[in-house]
């Protein structure tokens, strides 16, 4: 494989694939001695990334190896879930040399970069902090095969799990920009009358009533629920009602916070001190202020707490408050011992969250479909992802081919903002550039 470049990267469009999606090329700039491969997939009922690399096992290897050889690493290992020993299997042989496999236990959160980082080489990332302030690296497994496709392509497809209430759960490969409709129909259609749609995952994803909402380059599932799903139930109630209920219910038993991961993890944040918030104004106070350190994951809420209370919004909508009055904490207290003492013992077994959750009844493998979704219309959006929207660089009636880019971040002090462009996922012409979506057909 010729050597990717940094710059290789950056004009592919590469982000995270499996979050928000931080530019690639920005993270492969820095110095680590490790790159972990994050394949630990553990929001329930999705398989995208263990199909990935399932499927496409070499060329994940081979983006690994150039996310390593950028950032000087002379170590990579790819964390994975233990039960998908026949993946285990397959990959080992492959294995080149200062490259490894880190089992890991089926529980949630186990795909969070500060979980895998603690998990797979013991180390404690401070609260605020990021896997390089430990020195290391953190890719998704589909981010890794774009790193490897770099220098001859740029990011135009997704792959995408589309689970629950649909007639054959799959994991699909799609362009960027097809609708969640056309997913959902390619795994057959709902299978209820009332159809839920969950994007990203149940525990962190969102509600989305928009079926015609546009798949982007960190869309990694679709969720078909029915109404009575208490995923959905818990996602419609409104706020105002949840804070007058977790103001009188809360009996700060602080079983949210004994299960808290980032709390496990030594982090100063304490979901059932955040619950005092519903009654008093604590802005400011360490109860409020440790908010700013939860990651969302959604366990307190939906695993943890016996009255079926939302500390997890809680928590979120303090921590927005924080970031909008700029506070910050610049030396938050951090106990490092606390993960020894806790952290591997107080994880949320996958089948016991699955079975709380009511999704035993959706259990499924995921298979790939390796055919590339046919679509005759995309939608390519110019803010899809972290850092400033691109700037359309093409004109309606201009013809296009897959690849050309068709959106660039705007200039900032003569240099590229931070972002990543956007190309063109099928042949046509573009018809229309409205808010903010690069619209194209094939005539
Ligand atoms: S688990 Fe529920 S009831 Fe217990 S402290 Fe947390 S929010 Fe309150
Ligand atoms: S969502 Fe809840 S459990 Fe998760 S990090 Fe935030 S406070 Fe902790």
């Amino acid at each position: 494989m010729a050597d990717v470049t940094v710059q290789d990267i950056a004009s592919a469009g590469v982000v995270g694939a499996g979050g928000a999606g931080f530019p690639t090329h920005v993270k492969l700039s820095a110095k680590a001695d490790t790159v972990l491969i994050n394949a630990a997939e553990c929001e329930p009922l999705l398989h995208k990334d263990k199909e990935v690399l399932r499927n496409y096992a070499q060329p994940v290897i081979d983006g690994l190896l150039a996310g390593m050889k950028l950032v000087g690493a002379a170590r990579g290992v790819i964390g994975i879930k233990e039960k998908y020993q026949d993946v285990i299997d397959s990959l080992t042989p492959k294995l080149p040399a200062g490259v490894s496999i880190a089992p890991l236990r089926d529980a949630y959160p186990a795909g969070d970069e500060f979980i895998l980082v603690y998990d797979v080489l013991g180390r404690v990332i401070p609260p605020g902090g990021i896997p390089l302030h430990v020195n290391a690296v953190v890719m998704n497994v589909e981010t890794a095969l774009n790193v490897a496709a770099a220098g001859q392509k740029p990011v135009t497809e997704k792959f995408i799990s589309v689970a629950g209430a649909v007639r054959e759960p799959m994991t699909l490969r799609v362009p960027v920009g097809v609708t969640l409709r056309q997913c959902v129909q390619a795994a057959g259609g709902a299978t209820t009358d009332q159809p839920n749609y969950v994007v990203g995952g149940v525990m962190m994803g969102r509600l989305e009533d928009d079926l015609d909402a546009l798949v982007d380059k960190t869309t990694g599932a679709v969720l078909v629920l029915p109404p009575e799903s208490i995923v959905v139930r818990r996602r419609r109630r409104d706020w105002p009602a949840m804070a007058r209920i977790g103001r009188s219910a809360c009996d700060q038993c602080s079983f949210c916070t004994e299960l808290c991961p980032r709390y496990l993890l030594g982090h100063p944040i304490e979901p059932h001190r955040a619950m005092r918030s519903l009654e008093f104004n604590l802005v400011g106070e360490a109860n409020v202020r440790g908010t700013a350190f939860c990651c969302e994951c959604n366990l307190c809420s939906l695993y943890a707490c016996p009255e079926d209370l939302d500390p997890k919004d809680v928590c979120s909508r303090n921590k927005r408050r924080l970031a909008a009055a700029g506070t910050k904490w610049p030396n938050p207290p951090f106990n490092p011992d606390r993960p020894k003492l806790h952290a591997d013992n107080r994880k949320a077994p996958m089948r016991r969250l699955i079975q709380k959750l009511g999704l035993h009844k959706y259990h499924n493998v995921g298979p790939l479909r390796p055919e590339l979704l046919a679509a005759a219309k995309v939608g390519i959006k110019l803010k899809q992802h972290v850092g400033a929207p691109c700037e359309a660089t093409v004109k309606p009636g201009q013809a296009v081919k897959i690849g050309d880019p068709v959106g660039r971040p705007p200039m900032k002090d003569g240099k590229p903002a931070l972002g990543a462009p956007v190309h063109a996922s099928i042949d046509g012409t573009v018809t229309a550039i409205e808010n903010g979506v690069v619209w194209i057909e094939k005539k």
